[in-house]
Parts: C-alpha cells; sequence; structure tokens
C-alpha cells in the first residue's frame, strides 16, 4: 500500500491492476540492450505496466486522478492488453465505495486512462461514480472526436462522451484550479492537450505527470514512448517539468509503473536524473 500525506492532504495510490505493453512500444527508439536492464520483458517482448490512479483525501473532498483501463473492453482488446479491471476492488480496500468520490480527473482520454469513468448497466452507459463531477482537456475530447488513424484505436467515446453530453463532465483549458489545492497544467508530447495534475498543500507539491514520465524507467528526457504523437514535445515538457519539479522536490506520480508509483526526481544540471533513493 502506497499512501502518504502531502500537508493537509493524505495522497493513496489505488491500482486498476496490470496489463501489457510491447517493449517496444514502451521504450521507442531506446534499444532493448539498455531498457531491458531496467525492465524484465515475457517471451512475447511485453512489459507488465501498472495502471495507478491517485486518490486524493483533501478532508473535505475524495479526488481521483485517472480511472484505468476500466472494464468495457472488447474481446479483442482484452486479447491484446489484458483487462485487470481491480480499481473498483481497490478502492474498496481503503475505504472507499464509488458514490464516496467527488471528483473525478482524466489527464487524457487514452482508454488506459479513463476506462472507470463509466460502466454498462444493462443496455446502458452509466458514470461509475454518480455524484462526481468529471474533469478531461478540452484539447483531448476535441482530438478524440476524430483521432489520426495512428491512435484511434486509444479511445472509446463511451468513457467520456455520456458525461459530457449530461455536463456531468467539464472540459479544462489548462491551467485551472479544480478546488484549492489541486490543478491542472498541460504538458503536450505524448498528446498535444495532456494535462498533468498538481496536488498543493502545506507548502509541498505533488504532481500526477501521467504519460509525459510514465514510470521510474522513464526518467532520462531522451526516453520517451514510441506512443507519444509528439516525441520533440515530449523531451521540451521533462525539462520544463524537471526545471520546477527537482529544486522544488516535487513527489512524482508514475502512472504505468508496476512498482514504484512515486518518488523524487533528482539531478540534472551537473547529475544523472534518477529517483532518490529514500522517499
Ligand atoms: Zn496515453
Amino acid at each position: 500500500m502506497h499512501r502518504t500525506t502531502l500537508g493537509d492532504f493524505e495522497l493513496t495510490v489505488v491500482s486498476d491492476g496490470t496489463y501489457f505493453l510491447d517493449g517496444g512500444g514502451f521504450f521507442g527508439v531506446v534499444p532493448k540492450v539498455l531498457w531491458s536492464k531496467k525492465v524484465v520483458a515475457d517471451e512475447q517482448n511485453r512489459v507488465s505496466t501498472g495502471l495507478n490512479s491517485l486518490l486524493v483525501r483533501t478532508g473535505t473532498k475524495n479526488v481521483l486522478i485517472e480511472t484505468g483501463i476500466g472494464n468495457k473492453l472488447s474481446d479483442k482488446m482484452v486479447k491484446i492488453y489484458g483487462q485487470p479491471a481491480a480499481l473498483l476492488e481497490n478502492l474498496h480496500a481503503v475505504g472507499i465505495a464509488p458514490d464516496q468520490i467527488d471528483i473525478v480527473i482524466n489527464s487524457h482520454l487514452h482508454f488506459d486512462h479513463c476506462g472507470w469513468n463509466t460502466v454498462r448497466s444493462a443496455d446502458k452507459i452509466v458514470p461509475t461514480f454518480p455524484r462526481a463531477q468529471y474533469y478531461a482537456p478540452e484539447g483531448e475530447w476535441q482530438y478524440a472526436r476524430r483521432p489520426s488513424e495512428r491512435d484511434a484505436i486509444s479511445f472509446i467515446a463511451e468513457n467520456y462522451d455520456p458525461l459530457v453530453e449530461s455536463g456531468q463532465m467539464k472540459l479544462l483549458r489548462g491551467g485551472e484550479e479544480i478546488i484549492p489545492g489541486i490543478s491542472v497544467r498541460t504538458y503536450p508530447g505524448h498528446t498535444a492537450h495532456m494535462q498533468a495534475i498538481l496536488v498543493e498543500s502545506g507548502g509541498k507539491t505533488a504532481c500526477y505527470i501521467s504519460d509525459l514520465i510514465p514510470t521510474s524507467a522513464h526518467i532520462e528526457i531522451t526516453w520517451g514512448m514510441s506512443f507519444d504523437l509528439y516525441p520533440l514535445q515530449t523531451i521540451e515538457s521533462r525539462k520544463k517539468y524537471y526545471a520546477e519539479a527537482i529544486p522544488e522536490r516535487w513527489l512524482t506520480v508514475f502512472t504505468h509503473d508496476p512498482q514504484t508509483p512515486w518518488g523524487y526526481v533528482e539531478g540534472g544540471e551537473r547529475g544523472k536524473l534518477a529517483l532518490a533513493k529514500s522517499t
């Protein structure tokens, strides 16, 4: 169980389980001789990939950042990725029922980040978290309506369209403060409009950096994923992120790391970028 306090807030990592991604896809142009020192691939070159959501208890609100893969994948997608569907169980294990979530925030709308936004009930798609106000980047939603051929497979409209139509999902431009201490910031690279979620309390900051830095093995600025639509922007956004996150000692939350869901990145100018040994 990964839990910590940040000022007045309590942060808990809640996982939807693990799924498989192709190791080559996960590490982009980085040769396997290098990445295989950090991550072990199976006989099909697949690597186990985490699905970490972050639960923030502010004292008055329960905020859920990201909602994993969910349970609505097609049979074909289940064959490729698996469908662990563990988020609700893991929320229950930390004492949270779906109707106790007040706010849900998605960094972007790829299927492995917003899957539990909704569930199928009889023939209808309904919100998994009935009382929650949902938030997602407006640019992401616009793009998801007409995605490129390259990443069309990554979007499942049932995860967000019904919520936008009913008004339960609000669309964000980037830069908004959702509630005191929780705000979003756009970091282009993985997609054009992906937003990181900043959590600030008592002079401390945590950042759910999402697919800009998906795991602790992706800390180096050039270790981007093949899935990134704008790889050069990934590098620029990482530099911008580290320029604040390292000196200000932000707790970085890794969306896809199955073992190390968060940590403090150190180094930069003078030293190699690495995760601090003790947190
Ligand atoms: Zn993504």
